[in-house]
Parts: C-alpha cells; structure tokens; sequence
C-alpha cells in the first residue's frame, strides 16, 4: 500500500530506509541481477540514455496530457465568469463546481484555526475534496490542476537549461521543512486570527488572477519565480506547500498509484532524474524494492514522468485492484 506507516514517515520528511523484508521472489530477482554481468556496452548505452533524460529529451505523453488538463481546468473558471455562465464559480480553493461547492482542505482548515468558525458550505466543499481526491490519487490534484505546478514545471526546465550551462547552481533544503511549515501556518493563524498562508498562497493568488484579473500579488508570484528559476528548483511545493502536503495525506489509501515492477527494471534511475519527488522512488534503486511489485509512496504527484521515461515500462499507473493504465 502507498500509504503504510513507512511511506508515510518518508512524506513527512524521514530519509528513505532500506526495506526491513525482502520477500524471496524479490530476493532471488536482487540476486539474479547481482550477478548478471554488465557490458560495456550496455553501460555506453544507459550513460547515454541518462544524458538525453537530463537534457529533457525523452517522451512527454504524460506531461502533456497533464498539461491539457490543468490549462482546460483553469480556463473553466475564467470562461465560467467572463461568460457568466456560473458553472465553474470561485477559484480552485473555495468554488461551486455544477451546483457542488469545493474547498481546498488546508486552506479550508486555516479558516477554521483563524476564525474559529465552521460554515456548513466549507464542511460540505471540503468533505467534497476529500473524496474527489482520495479516489483520484490525492496529489495529483498538484500534477493535473493547480496552476503553480505549471508555472513551477516552466521555472524547473529554465532551471536545468541554466544549470546545465553552469550558469545558476541547485540549492536544496531538508524536506522535513514542509511539515514544520504546515505545522507553523496552523499555529500561526490559530494564534494571529488571520491566515498569513492563504494571503500568500500562490495557487489562489494565480487561481483567483486567471478568473478576476491580474494584480499587485503577481510580484510575489514574480519573486517565486525567480527563486525557483535562480536558486532552489520547485522549491514551494517541495520544502513549503501544505496543500501538497495534505493531498498527498488525503491519497495515502487511493486506488489510482504508480506501481513498479522489480523484474522487468534495468536499475538506471532515469526517473530519478524527472521525478519532483525522488524519494518515493527509492524502491527503483538497486537492491532496494522489498517485492517484486512496489506501490510507490503517497508523496507521488502522479504526473506521469517516470512512466513517460521508463524504458522498460517498470513504473506503471495503476488502479489498485483493477488494472494498469496506459
Ligand atoms: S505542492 Fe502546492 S503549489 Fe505545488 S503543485 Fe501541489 S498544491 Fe500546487
Ligand atoms: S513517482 Fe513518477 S508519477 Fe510520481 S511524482 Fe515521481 S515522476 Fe511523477
């Protein structure tokens, strides 16, 4: 299961552990690949396959379907209001969606710690979410609606384009700092009455720009930017968003998961390379997967990447219980 208490430690920001128990399946295909020799060959070919992965040349099906569907979700709002039409009402935190109101769940439980109220709608719109997105895998909410994932995924590809020149270095931060931080943004807007985090999220403050027009928020949005671009890549949703964080919370116990397959790895880590989260990819490593089958951990924004970039189709979406998806 991708939500087990191990995986759920890693998503909080535990270093990822060897596997206490390898099954015997498992163990015999570990041993097998121990002592299959590697040819030279075979190693020109993976540190090739690795470079064209870096310099971000391999399929993108996943990417831009996932595209596709943050643009089309987005765009719903704005048409919605400009049309006037009050199908898609709201921004993606607080909305009325064909009559359902939907709250986003963290920014639902600032109101809550700030105010110290509980309206009916938001119980109603964030039990709503809640189900929405235990069913549909949690964070994929971040991969295929939220409109910062796309502005985070433009800054990352300058990013790598920059550093690939030499030209800006990657600054990485402990990861345990995203908990710290919905833990300080709960307290702080028990204790102020006020939410500083919903005044300087950056998925309303883009959500609430596309429908109502841009304005003076869009220089925090500016200086994101220019943080993720300059210095740190996808540094708000890994080391500070709590709304990822409670996502990935909400999709611990979801069907719809990235399965991956021991036998069939060849074990060159390309999806550590395109993955946000590398850490739920720890089963990829070698030596590491303690089944022959992994679920791979709830911290997954489903996006698709490492399936995209597999070459032997060993990391696979999969509805648990039902069937792979292609
Ligand atoms: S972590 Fe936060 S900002 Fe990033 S994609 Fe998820 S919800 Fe959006
Ligand atoms: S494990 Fe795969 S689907 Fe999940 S976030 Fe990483 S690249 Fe995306």
């Amino acid at each position: 299961m991708k939500g087990n208490l191990a995986a759920l430690m890693v998503m909080l920001g535990k270093a990822p552990q060897k596997p206490k128990q390898i099954t015997p399946p498992a163990q015999a295909i570990h041993l097998q690949k121990r002592t299959k020799k590697i040819t030279k060959a075979e190693i020109e070919f993976i540190k090739n396959e690795l470079k064209a992965v870096e310099a971000g040349k391999y399929r993108k099906k996943w990417r831009n379907r996932r595209w596709v569907s943050i643009i089309t979700i987005n765009l719903l709002f704005t048409l919605s209001f400009w049309l006037d039409i009050q199908l898609f009402e709201g921004s993606i935190i607080a909305s009325r969606v064909l009559g359902f109101h939907m709250a986003d769940i963290y920014s639902a439980l600032q109101v809550v710690l700030a105010y110290k109220i509980m309206l009916i709608n938001l119980v109603i719109g964030t039990v709503t979410v809640f189900i929405i997105w235990l069913l549909l895998g949690g964070r994929a909410f971040c991969s295929w609606v939220c409109p910062y994932h796309l502005l985070a995924e433009i800054a990352e590809t300058i990013h790598l384009k920059l550093a690939a020149k030499k030209w800006v270095t990657e600054h990485s931060f402990h990861r345990g700092v995203r908990t710290v931080f919905f833990i300080a943004f709960s307290l702080l807007a028990f204790g102020l009455g006020y939410s500083l985090f919903n005044s300087i999220n950056p998925v309303g403050m883009i959500s609430r720009a596309l429908v109502y027009g841009p304005g003076i928020a869009m220089v925090w949005i500016l200086i994101l930017f220019l943080f993720e671009v300059f210095y740190s890549r996808r540094a708000w949703c890994r080391y500070v968003c709590p709304m990822g964080l409670t996502y990935g919370l909400t999709g611990a116990l979801s069907p719809l998961q990235i399965t991956y397959n021991l036998s069939s790895c060849h074990h060159e880590t390309a999806c550590h390379i395109v993955c946000e989260v590398p850490h739920v990819l720890e089963c990829v490593k070698k030596g590491r997967a303690g089944n022959v089958e992994v679920d791979v951990g709830a911290d997954c924004t489903l996006c698709g990447a490492c399936v995209d970039v597999c070459p032997t189709s060993s990391l696979r979406f999969e509805i648990k219980g039902l069937s792979h998806i292609s």
